[in-house]
This record gives structure tokens, sequence and C-alpha cells, in this order.
């Protein structure tokens, strides 16, 4: 299934605030959250919602996919990380509108680890076989180097905000028919960071942090396979309040190739021989992703049977051995035949008599179904 557009999902224009972005998904969650909705399929929307919300609510990740869509530059995608969790500010949001009680609150000025990031890389079939290296160039957050992340202007620094001092939440008391609730909100006056910046620090706008294009050599290992990932530590986004830097995630597609098929660290390839050389035997030559190698064909081979050609497959990524390639004879009926090659085979016809000779009794079998009709 394909992705949907991530602002259709949210039901917003392209053009929407942030503000905007954020009611839509706090009035979408709250209508699909698994705990409040318990419609088949609630679960899988809430996903999509909190993901489409995890991306449009970053703005370095808002840029990329505005630009490059769900799939990204490079052909790579490009997503944030921890799509499926509900880490990350996920949890802040949430947590002020099923307001107070339980649950684990964050302290704003707390480390925290930065984002994790995924990136996509497409390989050749011979790059996923014996590796690669290649340089990748992402657009990632850092900590702005002019205020040293805290986003105030060099000479000065953020304030405790005095209106929650500090905590970035608040606690706002109601009167209900069940009695009396206190609700902790996150701080209107801080959003939560428990700091106010007077005079913000112009090339970040007071964010601490900016979005740079960084290039990362990636090594990548023989043998991988589609699907597979690694992970780059420390090199996702930078940490906030000082915390340590989130990984970097690289997923690997691999591209067809014309001649083999591989599964695990087997390749499969199909080898056409004349119907001369499966009758007689013969020596072919097959290609294999480590060179020619020479395979006897026996006499009277017959089409489909399949020839194992030991090690020449793929050398396991964790070092496990290597596969092998499995051949599959294909024999080739002639086509266009000249006067002589078909007064030939009429002569080979004549001498093999009416039907051809051949082992597990197919054509006999053949024959018996004929004559019940
Ligand atoms: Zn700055
Ligand atoms: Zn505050």
């Amino acid at each position: 299934m394909s992705k949907r557009d991530y602002y259709d999902v949210l039901g917003v224009a392209k053009s929407a605030t942030k503000d905007e972005i954020k009611k839509a998904y706090r009035k979408l969650s709250k209508k699909y959250h698994p705990d409040i909705n318990k419609e088949p399929g609630s679960d899988e929307k809430f996903k999509e919602i909190t993901e489409a919300y995890e991306v449009l609510s970053d703005d370095a990740k808002k840029a990329q996919y505005d630009q490059f869509g769900h799939e990204g530059p490079n052909q790579g995608g490009f997503g944030g990380g921890g799509f499926s969790g509900f880490g990350g500010g996920f949890e802040d949001i949430f947590s002020t509108f099923f307001g107070g009680g339980g649950g684990r609150r964050r302290d704003p000025n707390a480390p925290r680890q930065g984002d994790d990031l995924q990136y996509t890389m497409t390989l050749t079939f011979e790059e996923a076989v014996f590796g690669v290296e290649k340089d990748i160039t992402i657009p990632k957050e850092e900590n702005c180097s002019t205020c040293g992340g805290n986003g105030a202007k060099p000479g000065s620094s953020p304030e405790t905000c005095s209106h929650c001092a500090g905590s970035g939440q608040i606690s706002v008391e109601q009167n209900t028919p069940f009695g009396r609730v206190v609700n902790r909100r996150t701080c209107p006056q801080c959003s939560g960071s428990g700091k106010v910046i007077k005079e913000r620090c112009s090339t970040c706008s007071g964010q601490g942090r900016v979005t740079k294009n960084k290039k990362i050599n990636v090594k990548v290992p023989a043998g991988i396979d589609e699907g597979q990932q690694i992970r780059l530590s420390g090199q996702g986004e930078a940490g906030i309040n000082g915390g340590p830097a989130g990984d970097l995630y690289i997923v690997f597609r691999v591209m067809r190739h014309e001649l083999f098929e591989r599964d695990g660290d087997d390749i499969y390839c199909e080898m056409p021989v004349t119907f001369v050389q499966a009758s007689l035997g013969d020596e072919i030559e097959v290609p294999t992703i480590h060179g020619k190698v020479k395979l006897k064909v026996p006499a009277g081979t017959q089409s489909g049977t399949t020839f194992r050609l030991r090690g020449k497959g793929v050398a396991n990524v964790r070092g496990y051995g290597t596969g092998d390639q499995h051949v599959h004879v294909k024999v080739i009926t002639p086509v266009k035949l000249n006067e002589k090659q078909k007064q030939l085979l009429r002569e080979f016809a004549e001498v093999s008599g009416e039907q051809p000779s051949e082992e597990d009794g197919f054509f006999d079998k053949v024959k018996r179904a004929l004559k019940r009709d």
C-alpha cells in the first residue's frame, strides 16, 4: 500500500501553520487513540496520524518532506526516526491533553538524546554483494554554534520562566461533576522548555538548533541484502540540553540484476542450452558473480534441471560462510531451421521411433491419458 500524503492524513492545507497542524493532530489523535477508539483499524489510523505529525511538526523534516515527499533525496528515503514509537516530541504533546495523573513527565531541562534518523540507500546488485564505500549528504539538526545551543544572543542567557518556575508545566484546577481535578499542562509562557529567551540568537532565531547538510562516509559491508540496515551510532540529530546525539540508520535497497537472482546468500540463474548439448552432454561456461565457471552438463539433461555451484554465491554479511549458485538449465528448442537441419531431424525422428525415449515414463502417462478420452 502506498503511503498517504501527510497533509491529507491530518486534513490540513500545505500552507497550514504550525498551530493549525498541531490542532488538527490533537483532534484526530483524540478521536483515534487506541485507548478511546476500540473500532478495528483505529490503531493503524492512529499510527498514521502520529507519523504525519512527527514529520510536519518538525521544521527540518517538514522541509525535506515538502521537497522530496515520502521517498526523500537521492532515491533515498528520509523519515524521521522512531515513527513507530511513542517517544520524542509525541509524549510531550500527548500528555497535555490527556492531562494529569500518572505517566512519565519530562523535566524540560534534563538532557535528552537527539532523534534517530533513517536514510534509504539504493545499491546495485554487485555493490550489495561485495560491499562499497559511499558518501551521503543528509540535512540534520545540530546545536547552533553561535549560541552554543541555548538560543540566546551571545552575551545573554536564557532566564528561568517565572510562570512555571522552570518546570515547564503548570497545574490547572477544574471543577467537574466528579469533583475537583488537577490537570497539569504545558506552560504557555515557555512552551514547556522552562526557560524564556529575552534576546534571541540571530543565527538560529532562538531555536538553539540549525539544519546543516552533513557529509557522512558509509562503509557498506559485503553481503548486505534488501531491507537490511546498519546503525551509525551518534550520527543522528544532536542531543538536547547536552544529551547524546541520536543514531543514523541506513536501510538498504538492492537493484535487480539482469542475470542473477538472490535469495539470502544463494544466487539463482537460468542457463540456456541447445537440445543437442542437453542430449549429448557438454561442458558449458556459466557466469557467476566471481567470474566464469565451467559446468558439466551430463548427457540426457532435462530442461529445468538445476545444478549447484558450491561457494559461488554471496559471502555471508556476518561471516557465516558463502552461499551457492544454483544453475537452472533451460533447453532451447531450435527455431528457423534450414532444409538440411529439418531433414536431419526427420531422419532422427524416424530412427528414434514414434515417441521420444524417456526414463520416468512421462510420455507413457500422457499417452494413457489421451486414450481414456
Ligand atoms: Zn543560536
Ligand atoms: Zn514556563
